[in-house]
């Protein structure tokens, strides 16, 4: 008999613990761990006002050696091995509202799917290789717009730009009329590492605390325009939308798994001695329609020797950093994780709730959910990162 009752099946159990920061009734935001279809008020049920604050940020602080412990204590609490009563710190989950759980730090967006950046070569340079010649030995990145990260749940609304299709004469600005997604997986590193020096690739399971889903809305047409030779820029930091509930990596064990084959084999400082592909599987629903299945073990880069490559020419790195998969997409059309390769550059119209769609129309929503192999032989779930399109202002 558990203190806190948990559903037959649930995605929620104590193998999974995520936590996030809520409020209730108009209180102030607090750090709680979701258990079943619960919230449990972390600050009052360990006593620790650590987590009576609106972010994780100072729990995450305290690293990795306190995240095992405050995990046992809440399993401990939770199962009802320990004593303590924990009702009074229990809200319905339905009865909370989520915030933005982390203070985002830096933003990073990598492309690691040898699948995604394959689709997206072919769509923007049809005459030339898919990959790039860097892309075999290095996870490609950028640096996006942390102020910009939002809460699932967060209406987006429609950017303006500058674009310029090949054939017109010349730019033109307006409300942006390619508006696409891309669903990803992000990372929270939990302790930094000072300037001048570097994460090797088997830090990576001490460091990151936790990971969220990720929706990056992805304006094409400025994209397209803007891209050469910086890369992304105002396409993509006018929102990027992650999930509430942090699943922390120590949840992940069951799900790890090696990655894809690396040919050529890179060079030693993305070589680690752990693997740390990830059996997580993505689904992305259209204005509630499921319409793609992207798999995170598909892709090529670990997300180990991401943390290892973003930080090897001595990058400071931070509590809160967050950096993100880039769009996950498998090798068949219906796990393709961005509209843009889904319809083919729009040349391919999907049907969803009987229309032919290709970019997202003002009124859509869309949502990714995802779920994992949990310790205890079921599934674990991330919950949902959900966002509704707007008019532009
Ligand atoms: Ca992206």
């Amino acid at each position: 008999m558990t203190a806190i009752v948990i559903p037959e099946g649930s995605l929620f159990g104590l193998d999974n613990l995520p936590y996030g920061v809520f409020s209730h009734a108009g209180g102030a935001p607090r750090v709680g761990v979701r258990v079943g279809d619960s919230v449990l008020d972390l600050a009052e049920a360990l006593g620790d006002e650590v987590f009576a604050r609106p972010s994780l940020n100072a729990f995450m602080a305290q690293g990795h050696q306190r995240w095992v412990q405050v995990r046992q204590a809440i399993t401990e609490l939770v199962s009802g091995e320990a004593t303590g009563d924990v009702a009074a710190a229990v809200y319905p989950v339905a009865e909370v509202r989520m915030q933005l759980p982390i203070a985002v730090a830096d933003y990073v967006d990598y492309y690691a799917s040898e699948h995604h950046a394959s689709n997206l070569g072919r769509l923007f340079r049809p005459n030339a290789e898919p990959l790039m010649p860097n892309w075999k030995h290095l996870p490609v990145g950028y640096h996006g717009r942390a102020g910009t990260v939002v809460v699932s749940g967060t209406d987006i609304v429609r950017p303006h730009g500058q674009y310029k299709a090949p054939d017109d004469p010349a730019p033109s600005f307006g409300p942006c009329r390619r508006l696409d997604i891309e669903a990803e997986l992000g990372f929270i590193l939990g302790t930094g590492s000072p300037l001048g020096t570097s994460v090797p690739c088997d830090e990576f399971g001490d460091r990151v605390f936790g990971a969220v889903l990720v929706n990056d809305w992805s304006a094409r047409d400025i994209q397209a325009w803007e891209y050469v030779p910086l890369g992304p820029f105002l396409g993509k930091s006018f929102a990027t939308s992650i999930s509430p509930w942090v699943v922390p990596l120590l949840a992940l064990e069951a799900a790890r798994v090696p990655t894809p084959e690396q040919d050529p084999q890179p060079l030693p400082y993305l070589r680690g001695s752990q693997p740390w592909g990830l059996d997580i599987a993505l689904t992305v629903s259209w204005n509630g329609q499921p319409v793609s299945h992207p798999p995170y073990r598909e892709m090529y880069w670990s997300p180990a020797q991401m943390l290892a490559h973003l930080s090897v020419n001595g990058a400071a790195t931070r509590t809160g950093d967050l950096y993100a998969s880039g769009t996950i997409s498998g090798p068949a059309k219906e796990q393709r994780g961005a509209f843009i390769e889904l319809t083919w550059g729009g040349q391919e119209p999907i049907e969803v709730n009987g229309e032919p769609r290709t970019f997202l129309l003002d009124g859509d929503e869309i949502t990714i959910t995802a779920t994992a192999p949990g310790a205890g032989g079921g599934q674990i779930g991330f919950g949902e990162v959900s966002g509704r399109v707007l008019p532009a202002h």
